[in-house]
Order: C-alpha cells, then structure tokens, then sequence
C-alpha cells in the first residue's frame, strides 16, 4: 500500500507544494515539490493516491487537468472543496484502507456539506456506480480512462447530479495532457507509455480496472522527457502494465495490430526500438523501466540495454511463482524453463544487472511441492529485492470463477514469511557484494536518517547513502561503499562521475 501526504509551505512570491509519497516500489520514499508562481486559482483540490507507480503517475495528469480547470493542490483536505482518492484494487486490504480513509473524510464533510468527494482509479472502476450506494459520501466516481472528463463531474456533483463515468477507452493515452510534476527534487520522473494490460492473469483485476492495452505515441513520449530535460530532470522511469509489449502503430488497441496495414505493420515501433531511440536522444538521462513480463521481454531489450550506458542495469521481472502447474493456473505464458532461461540470458549479456521480482503465495491449489518450487527458483536466481504478496482473491477474476481461495490463512502466512525470509538473506548477501566497489549515484534527496548525508540509487536501483560534502540533488556521484545494510548501500563520495 503506498500513500501520497501533500504539505505545502510558502517560499518567496512562489508557492511551493511538497508532497510525500511513501512509494515502496523501490524501496525508497520520495519527496515532491510542484511550484506555481501565479495566482489564477479559485478552488482547491486535495488528492492521495495509493497503490502502483501508474497511479501515481495518474495522479499527475489529474493534477494537470484541475490546474487548468482552477484547482490549486492542497496539502491540506480541510482546505479543500474537492477530495481525491486515487484508488488500488489490487489485493482486497488495498480497497479496505480506501474505505476506512473515505470515512476518516465524513467528519470533514459534516463540517462543511458543500465539500465533494471523488474516487479515482481502480476501485472505482470495479466498484462503479455502486460507490455511491455503498459509500453515502462520494459524490464522484471515474476510472482510469475518464479523467478529462473531471471538470464536467465535478459540476454535475456541485449540481448534486449523479457524477459517474467509468467508461474505458481504446485510445486514451494521455499524450496531450502535460502531467504536472509533482517530483520536489526535479531529479526522477515517471514518464508513462502504456495503459491497460491484456495478459488476463487468472488472479489480477487490472485488464478489468484498466481496459485494454494500448500504447502511447512515440511523439509525445519523446516531447515529455525533453521538457523534463529542460527542467533539469536526469532520470525517468517508463511505466506501464507490461512495458515490454509497447507497440505503436499509429494508435489503437494492441489486440487489433493484426489488422493493421502493411505499412503500418512496417513501421510500428516496438519496446526496443522505442528504448534505443530514448537512450539515443536523451544520452545524459537515466533510463528504467517497470514492468516487465517474463513473457515479453526480449533479447533485443537486453542488447539495447547492454549497449546503451544511460539504461539501468535493472529488471524488474515478476515471476509469481516457481511451479510450472501454477503459472499455467494463473495464465503466465511462460514456463520455469523459459524463465529461467531469460535470466540466464539477462546474466550473459548484463552480468552486473539487479533484478528484482513479484511473488504471489497461497494460490488456489498451491501445494508444499510447489511452494518449494518457489524458493527454489529464488535460490537460482538470487534476487537483489522483490515484492512478496498472499493471494487475494478479486471479484470479477477468471481464479475467483474458477478456482476455490483453498489455502487457508495459516499456510499462506507462514509460505509468506519463508519466503520473506530467503529474500532478506538473498538481499543482504547482494549488498554485501556492494562492499569495496565504487559506483555511480544519482543524489535524490536526503537520507532519511541524517539529513548530513545523501540518498540516492544505483544502476541496480538500490539505495546508496553517503556524506553530503559539496555534491547536491542531481549530481552524479560515484561513491565507494563501505558497509551496508539488508536494503541500504553506505559510502564515501568519491568524486563527481564520469558515468550516469
Ligand atoms: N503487470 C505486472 C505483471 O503482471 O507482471 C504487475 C502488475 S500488479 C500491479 C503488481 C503485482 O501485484 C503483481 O505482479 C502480483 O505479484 C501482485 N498481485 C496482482 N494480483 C494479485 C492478487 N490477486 N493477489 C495477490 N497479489 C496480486
């Protein structure tokens, strides 16, 4: 579960919007600040997103459309006339904190009546029209495709007029939409390429919350991260469900290239020509990109990986589970084998690349055989951190169709912490193959133990402290590590990097 906390705190003649998101992704917690230097704004908004990095990159363009619509963020929800939530259905505990904090809301509305409030995302697209029975208090509901359309429910709801729409489109990229970086150290941004997914993982709700995958164009990916050039910006992360099944043909659903005309068929772009062209034009940014699955990625991304110093060494590649009688219940269309035959490519061509993973325990008919099968794949590949989940099952789903939720909580708790337990050896074992290398450290903000020493990450995406000297937010730094910890780097700065 990941929270978004806005302060805000004046600075000069210009307003300065810090926002916390504790975003565990990467293990990390990262502080944003969005400055606005005029004062046409009316309203205010206060929004909190929760859940994957493609929320919080919503969250962004939605900040973008109320902006031009007279909504100045708030940090704070009295404040406000309109409240937010960016909402996560992936597992059942994500949607039970959503509606504990719509009621932490209700003494605000008692207070003041005229207060909206509006359910973003996920949830509210599973949920739809529903919302509005089940929770007396939300006054607007939009899925992930419908925010351009904000500002007309906004006046509905001021109408007290039912303000729904949850309707998923083919084409809705967002590409005309300038998100408002709410990025504090203007180092890393999100720079999202795709939307939806088709996979139809048997246990993921995404495909319903989400829509159809489709991709973004080129054009106004490569205009994005130029203006967070300009703006200093050094890293960025591309998102998407399935990053690696990026296919621009001019628009259109994924499921549909099959029809395309021949030269559209020639001239599409696909994952990896799309990442050579970012790391050719943009040779002094950072690249990552998340998420990657098994089933997509392919031996060109790796080359271009390899061949281009400004791509992270870094994969994030869920694997879910080790059994190959699992991953064919779930819908994964890839084998054990097959996988492990992408990570032995990935450490041919990549051998110093960090990968991490997602793991999903206690699927319907699990059995201790394939439980084992799990952490025998963790000991194969020795992941450097991954993202540990006990299944939960999501209304709507083809595993809540067709299989029983049969591993009781008990097991799914102890499979849970065994295999946490392999990962946090796994993990310090990694970083202390850190110990005595030097390495390239993009500063990002301060450590969150001494404000003396300086957070940053890695290629590999892990976390890298070390004393401030004179370096600032946005250096490279190449720093020689000198102790760690099971998560966190600790080093001495070296001198300014020649690297990135
Ligand atoms: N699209 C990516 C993929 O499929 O590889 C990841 C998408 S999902 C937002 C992030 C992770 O949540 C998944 O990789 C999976 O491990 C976990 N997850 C999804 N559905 C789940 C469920 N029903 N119960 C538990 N964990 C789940």
């Amino acid at each position: 579960m990941y929270i978004c906390v806005i302060f805000k705190k004046q600075l000069n003649n210009s307003e300065e919007i810090l926002l916390k998101n504790p975003y565990k992704h990467n293990g990390t917690i990262t502080s944003t600040v969005l400055k606005k230097t005029s004062s046409k704004f009316t309203k205010k908004a206060y929004i909190e997103s929760y859940g994957c990095q493609m929320n919080f990159s919503d969250s962004e363009v939605v900040a973008s459309i109320l902006s031009t619509n007279d909504f100045e963020i708030t940090s704070k929800p009295e404040d406000a006339s309109l409240i937010l939530l960016n909402t996560c259905s992936i597992r059942d505990k994500a949607e039970q904190k959503i509606r504990k904090r719509l009621n932490d809301f209700n003494h605000l509305k008692r207070i003041n009546s005229k207060i909206k409030i509006g359910v973003l995302g996920c949830m509210a697209e599973r949920v739809k029209h529903k919302f509005l029975e089940e929770e007396k208090i939300v006054d607007i509901v939009v899925g992930p495709d419908s925010y351009k359309d904000l500002p007309n429910l906004i006046e509905k709801a001021e109408n007290n007029i039912e303000a729904v729409n949850v309707i998923l489109s083919k084409k809705e990229t967002y590409s005309d939409i300038s998100p408002i970086r709410i990025n504090s150290n203007n180092v890393s941004a999100f720079v999202s390429i795709t939307r939806g997914c088709d996979n139809m993982c048997t246990f993921c709700v995404v495909p319903f919350t989400r829509g159809r995958e489709r991709s973004r164009d080129p054009n106004s990916i490569i205009d994005e991260i130029s203006s967070l050039q300009k703006k200093g910006y050094k890293e960025l992360t591309l998102l998407g469900q399935n990053v690696d099944s990026y296919l621009w043909y001019g628009g259109g659903l994924k499921k549909d290239f099959s029809k395309a005309s021949d030269l559209q068929k020639k001239t599409s772009i696909s994952f990896d020509k799309l990442l050579r062209l970012i790391a050719e034009t943009f040779p002094k940014m950072r690249i990552r990109f998340s998420t990657s699955n098994p089933q997509d990625m392919t031996l060109e991304v790796i080359k271009v990986m390899m061949k281009f110093e400004n791509i992270c060494n870094h994969i994030h590649l869920p694997f879910q589970s080790g059994s190959n009688r699992i991953l064919k219940k779930m819908n994964r269309l890839y084998s054990r084998e097959e996988y492990i035959d992408l990570i032995k490519k990935i450490k041919e061509f990549i051998p110093n690349c960090g990968i991490s993973h997602d793991i999903i325990t206690g699927f319907p008919t699990e059995t201790e055989e394939d439980h084992k099968e799990t952490l025998s794949l963790m000991e194969y590949v020795k992941y450097d951190f991954g993202y540990m989940f006990s299944y939960s099952e999501r209304p709507g789903t083809l595993a809540s169709k067709k299989y029983k939720d049969d591993i009781s909580l008990n097991t799914k708790k102890r499979r849970l912490t065994e295999i946490i337990n392999l990962q946090q050896k796994h993990s310090h074992n990694k970083m202390k193959s850190f110990i005595g290398k030097t390495m390239c450290v993009l500063v990002e903000k301060d450590s969150k133990k001494s404000n003396l020493k300086w957070s940053g990450r890695n290629s590999q995406n892990t976390v890298v402290v070390f004393n401030k000297e004179n370096y600032k937010i946005g250096d490279f730094v190449d720093v020689k590590i000198k102790d760690c910890t099971s998560g966190t780097l600790l080093g001495n700065a070296i001198s300014y990097s020649k690297s990135i």
